[in-house]
């Protein structure tokens, strides 16, 4: 179904893209051959004019020496006539054929530029389409599972307070992960640079804040948490940046067994401010660890074995974080061994 839906949107997308090559591709040959056009006309103007000039010039070459002196009247009047005619008729028929091959070469040539201008274009329309058909399909899931529950408990006729109290209460939970999702898309669908708040700051006070914000999730599964993270300035929004660190040390306690460890580690390493979050978790596969930092990624064993809460949106949100501050998000892992998370970001010249 979903799918079906995005070839509609995707047909939509490149009939739009289609026309606007097309027009774009006129607008573009209508340049190309109205100058060449002009230039025809100047060149015709300039060029008979010469003509005229050249074969009224006394001692002009006739044909086998017989110059404009040795004849003369009428009878080189008319000759003079003819071969003007001639001239300029070959003149025109040279500068149709030129613009004949202006016109297709130039069709050809632009059309390939309206494609080449109109690609971005295309890739971010494709883009968003398959961000709101994939953010409906994740929202349709949870509000399909409360219309059912809703409706189950309605149609019962001697429904208790304690069972409306249960039926509230998973509708409370389906409600807070929604609220979630919502929050999640709307980091990835609103502020870029300008929404972020840059000033020098520490990886090491980034470090802290975001283990304070995890420091009960990790409890909760009797996960210790060590931070071994050096000073190193960094040019960058706090909040922000705690934010991805704080989906990766999520993920670190999600994605690991109860008691195992979890370590913070960074500094200033070859020119450039490193943090790095290492578990020994379940690890992730050759296969899935292309795609995680994709929108709505989650790997099988997430979404179906161990039915870890998530929705596959974090590590593109720390992603794109990281990325407004002109660093890079690389993640190593080994299935059964564990998974390294590592940010890279430029180090602060004013300290
Ligand atoms: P979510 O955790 O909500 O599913 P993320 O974007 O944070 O979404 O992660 C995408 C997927 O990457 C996860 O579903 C999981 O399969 C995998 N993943 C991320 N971090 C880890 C980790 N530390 N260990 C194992 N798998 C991980």
């Amino acid at each position: 179904m979903a799918s079906a839906t995005g070839w509609g949107i995707k047909r939509v997308i490149n009939a739009i893209i289609k026309s606007a090559a097309l027009k774009l591709t006129l607008y573009y040959l209508a340049t190309i051959m109205g100058l060449s056009l002009g230039f025809s006309v100047f060149l015709y103007h300039v060029s008979s004019g010469e003509l005229d000039r050249g074969l009224r010039r006394p001692g002009f070459v006739i044909s086998n020496g017989v110059s404009s002196a040795s004849i003369s009247g009428s009878d080189f009047e008319q000759f003079r006539q003819d071969r003007l005619e001639e001239a300029r008729d070959n003149l025109i028929f040279n500068l149709m054929v030129f613009n004949l091959f202006i016109l297709l070469a130039g069709g050809l040539i632009s059309y390939a530029l309206a494609q080449k201008t109109l690609r971005p274009i295309e890739e971010a329309m494709e883009s968003q389409s398959r961000f709101t058909a994939d953010a409906s399909h994740e929202l349709r899931t949870p509000l399909t599972a409360m219309q059912t529950e809703i409706e189950v408990a309605l149609r019962k006729r001697n429904l208790t307070t304690a069972q409306a109290k249960a039926q509230l209460e998973s509708n409370l939970e389906e409600v807070i992960k929604l609220r979630g999702l919502s929050e999640g898309l709307l980091k990835l669908a609103n502020g870029g640079e300008q929404a972020l708040n840059k000033e020098v700051i520490s990886l090491e006070d980034v470090s802290i804040d975001a283990m304070t914000n995890l420091v009960k999730a990790a409890q909760a599964k009797q996960i210790s948490i060590e931070n071994n993270v050096k000073p190193a300035q960094v040019f960058g929004d706090k909040v922000a940046l705690t934010e991805a660190l704080s989906v990766l040390i999520d993920n670190a306690i999600k994605y690991s067994p109860t008691g195992s460890q979890v370590t913070l580690a960074g500094g200033e390493v070859d020119g450039n401010a490193r943090l790095s979050v290492t578990d020994q978790g379940q690890g992730i596969s050759k296969k899935d660890l292309p795609h995680i930092f994709d929108r709505f990624y989650r790997s099988d064993q997430s979404r179906n074995k161990d039915k870890t809460e998530g929705y596959g949106l974090g590590l593109s949100i720390a992603q794109r974080i990281i990325r407004l501050h002109d660093g890079t998000i690389t993640a190593d892992s080994k299935t059964g061994k564990g998974s390294v998370f590592t940010i890279t970001l430029p180090v602060s010249e004013q300290k």
